[in-house]
């Protein structure tokens, strides 16, 4: 049996990290493997294109409501070909920090989970694109085995992407890859690419810009769920394939601000 693999995504707030993660889940998931999606958010967005547009709640919220949280069926959601879906939250606007949430909540969920240990792919989709408590709670606590990092080929996104990169050398922790969501810029392929091997990685999949994405989600389902015979739903299952296979990480190395500038110009 292969190792179980954890992975985080981060990338910038608003970048696409949950429709990836979201999309990803469902190409492994149609390949047979057993995979759960926590999502870290506290829009809890991650799981909601699994479950048909049913929002489900957070650990977070429900421990603020005072609930005792006692068996995994209270916070784990079964989604699209039996993907366990659960959301974390984040904190109150003005109040605390959602590191220190993320903690919590996934240390009662590791408690109470058995499934947690029988799945074969846990994707956190982790919210910030700054390295903070939210960043790092998932690799502090030994939760996540491989990072991958989302952008676009605009300046802001990589400029993110690249900061997560300082953030992970600082912590030792490996990146797996670099995923392009396009935004439609020019030369974006490109770019991302160059910016993928300067930092000593590779880029795993280029996304193209498609409206079916947004259609499906505004709908509540996955591209793979709803349009699976698209070109799009097939960029998604060689991510997928890609993920699954994946044993090659390194420790990336940040490229200079100007540098990040003269990539984008
Ligand atoms: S440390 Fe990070 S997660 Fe915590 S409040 Fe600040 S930005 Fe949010």
């Amino acid at each position: 049996m292969n190792p179980q693999k954890r992975i985080a995504i981060y990338g910038k707030g608003g970048i696409g990290k949950s429709s990836t993660a979201s999309n990803v889940a469902a190409a492994c998931a149609d390949e047979g493997y057993n995979v759960m999606i926590i999502g870290c958010d506290p829009k809890s967005d991650s799981s909601i294109t699994l479950l048909g547009g049913k929002r489900i709640p957070t650990i977070l919220d429900l421990l603020r409501e005072g609930m005792e949280i006692e068996k995994e069926e209270d916070v784990v959601f079964e989604g699209y070909k039996a993907v366990k879906c659960v959301e974390v939250g984040g904190p109150e606007p003005g109040i605390g920090c959602a590191g220190r949430g993320i903690i919590v909540a996934i240390q009662k969920l590791k408690k109470i989970s058995q499934s947690m240990k029988e799945m074969d792919l846990i994707i956190y989709d982790v919210p910030g694109d700054i390295v903070c408590g939210g960043f790092v709670a998932p690799i502090r606590k030994g939760l996540v085995n491989e990072a991958y990092v989302l952008t676009s080929g605009e300046y802001m996104p990589l400029y993110a992407a690249n900061n997560i990169c300082k953030g992970l050398s600082r912590i030792n922790t490996k990146l797996s890859g670099v995923i392009c969501n396009s935004r439609s810029v020019s030369r974006e392929e490109e770019i991302v690419s160059k910016f993928a091997n300067e930092i000593g990685s590779d880029l795993v999949a280029f996304i193209p810009k498609e409206q079916i994405v947004q259609d499906c989600e505004r709908d509540g389902y996955s591209v793979l769920e709803k349009a699976g015979d698209t070109d799009i739903a097939e960029v998604y299952r060689t991510l997928a394939r890609n993920i699954m296979a994946s044993d090659c990480a390194v420790d990336p190395r940040a490229l200079t601000d100007e540098r990040l500038r003269e990539l984008t110009r």
